[in-house]
Parts: C-alpha cells; structure tokens; sequence
C-alpha cells in the first residue's frame, strides 16, 4: 500500500482517480473520451458549469465575486495580478513569508511599487510575521495563506484596509474561511482541488478596469469573466478532475467537514512530532500549517535511516524542500487520516527502538 504525501501535484481522492479514468474511455456514456470532446460542446459545457458552481456553493461566495479558470499556474499569477490590479506609480503591499510570497514580490516590482511590509526571513521563514502595517492607500495587499514550502500558515484573515489579495494554492477549500472578504484569489489546482494544468481565480468585480496599462485578452480578467472561463481552449481535462473532485468534497459535507478531518490529521501528526524528541518540528508552534508539516532530525544519519523506512514503507514525499531539508509531510485534503496513522506508528516504532 502507498501513503502519499507529496506536496504537489498531490493524492486525489481515489474515486477521482477512477472517475478520471473512465472518462478517459467514455465520457459519460457518450462513446467519446474526455480527451477528445470539444470544449464548445454543451457536454463540457456541463462539466465548466459543474466545477464553477460547486466552487462558488462551497466558498459561499456572494455575487460581487466571479470564479474563473486560468491557465499558466499559479507562478503566472504572480504577474498577472500586479498587471491588472497595480497602476505603474501605485505602492501594492507585500508579505513576504516564504519563497512563493517571495516570487510574487519579484515579479509585481515589473509593474509598479511593491512595499514589503513585513519578512520572516531573518529566521528562514519559520513563522509568520505579526506587527506590521499595511498602508491605507496601498492598490492592494497579497500573502500567502500556507507556506508550502516552509510550512507556515495563516490562521486568520488580516485586518487590511487595503483590498486583500492571497495565494491559496495550497490551503484553499481546506477550512472554513469568509472568502468573501478577498478582493481577489488564486490556486493552482495540483494540491486541493485537482489536476496540474489549471488555476482557480475568485475576484470581486469592482477592482477591475482601473489600470492604465493596455492588457493582452489573455492576461485580462475581465476577458475571462466574459467568456465564462472559455476564452480559449482550455485544459479540458485539468477542470474536469476539478469537477469531479469539488464533487467529491460537496459529498463529503463540504469545507467544515474536510476541516474536521485536516484538524485531526494535523494534531495526531504535531502530536507524535512533540512526543518523540528525535523528531524537531521546525516551524514556531502557533503558526503551524494544516496542509504541509515540515521537521528535522538532529543527527543526518538517522534521518537518512528515516527516510530508508519510510520508502520501505511505501511512504512517498517525505522528504523535505531542498532549501529546507528534513522532512515534509503534506495532508492536503485527499490524504486519508489512515495514511498519518500509519505514518505516526512508524515513528512511533522508530523513535523507541532509537531511544
Ligand atoms: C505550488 C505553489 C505555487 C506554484 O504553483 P505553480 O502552479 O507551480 O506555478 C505558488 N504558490 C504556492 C503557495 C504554492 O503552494
């Protein structure tokens, strides 16, 4: 048996994974296989409509925000952003805390001001930084909710006077949250909500249209918006993984109860990690994330001995980003507490014999 705990692309559910692969053959009883079915058809017409429906019915999101389809992945949005939200002589605020938060900032300093309000990388993005001001005439102010990287997160919204901007890509539809105090979100599809190759994109319509810059059509929003996510072809066969995997999360109660479920996940693995003393969680402890748990070993040889079990133990992702080391464990949505159980057994049994 595999227990998967890649960060990303990452486990779906399995009955995605057999849905996907029968529609791969024959769509819906239509003879036709998802790969060759046209996008202007009324057959993924439903599929578009399903997966935009269900998104918005499990954000609860009101009629001020519309939900797109993008393409590009979420590294696209760090531009892309900036170029339909940041006039050239206009300051957007920044939170850089991780490496993804980092890019996003490179990339909005092609397109205007960027004022970093607050970094947490004196101590390698560790924690989330808390005292900071967001400046009132600020276009807007983007962070990250969950550190994929580092594993931090956010566990509330801040107060921002400025309209809030956030990369969710890999927290989003993993809690319960007012999604509708965002002016504007983004998630590459490939940790939460389905296959690589498609970004989700919720925005309030309001703060569009009021940049000076010409914007191509495809880089613009509104474009999109006019176009219901089918301004050109899409990935046909990305969103309808999504379709069937917000499906899937609808089924199962919706947000509050995959959030019951990433909570015991979470405490049972943070619990293990504070009882074993070979284990050192690295992230300072009220800023722990849900979705991506990151620690170390003091000693590199037995790390390597961890690591050698878990493969042996048909664990795969475990090991760390390369800029952190260690080990990360992600427990997006799809991964089954039976996996984390399995996982903390080990250790469990690794830690005693090691003790
Ligand atoms: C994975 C990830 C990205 C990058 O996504 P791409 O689809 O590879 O561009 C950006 N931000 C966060 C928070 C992520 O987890």
């Amino acid at each position: 048996m595999i227990h998967n705990f890649n960060a990303g692309p990452s486990i779906l559910p399995k009955e995605v994974f057999e849905q996907a692969s029968a529609a791969i053959l024959n769509f819906n009883n239509t003879g036709l296989s998802i790969l060759e079915l046209g996008h202007r058809t009324s057959l993924f017409q439903e599929v578009v409509d399903e997966a935009l429906g269900t998104a918005r019915e499990l954000m609860k999101l009101d009629s001020d925000h519309e939900i797109i389809f993008l393409q590009g992945g979420a590294s696209t949005q760090f531009f892309q952003v900036p170029m339909n939200l940041l006039n050239e002589q206009q300051t957007a605020a920044y939170l850089d805390g991780g490496v993804w938060g980092k890019k996003a900032i490179k990339e909005a300093r092609l397109y205007g001001h960027v004022d970093v309000v607050a970094s947490s990388k004196d101590r390698n993005y560790t924690y989330i930084p808390k005292d900071y001001k967001i400046p009132a005439d600020a276009a807007y102010f983007h962070y990250t909710t969950n550190n994929t990287i580092e594993g931090t997160q956010m566990h509330s919204i801040p107060d921002s006077p400025a309209p809030l901007v956030a990369d969710m890509s890999s927290d989003i539809l993993s809690r319960v949250m007012d999604f509708n105090r965002f002016a504007l979100i983004y998630a590459g599809a490939q940790k939460n909500i389905g296959a690589a190759g498609v970004n989700m994109l919720v925005v309030r319509k309001d703060i569009l249209g009021k940049v000076d810059r010409p914007l191509p059509s495809m880089m613009d929003y509104r474009e999109h918006i006019a176009a219901g996510s089918l301004l050109n072809t899409p990935p046909v066969f990305a969103i309808y993984v999504c379709m069937l995997t917000l499906r899937w999360l609808k089924a199962l109660g919706g947000v509050p109860a995959i959030e019951a479920i990433n909570n015991r996940k979470a405490a049972l693995l943070y619990d293990t990690l504070d009882r074993l003393p070979i284990f050192r969680p690295t992230v300072a402890r009220e800023d722990r994330s849900k979705m991506n748990v990151v620690f170390v070993m003091d000693d590199p040889a037995l790390e390597q001995e961890f690591q050698a079990l878990c493969k042996a133990n048909g664990m795969v992702g475990v090991k760390g980003h390369r800029s952190v080391g260690g080990f990360r464990i992600s427990l997006y949505n799809a991964l089954p507490l039976e996996s984390v159980q399995t996982l903390t057994e080990m250790m469990n049994e690794f830690a005693l014999k090691k003790a």
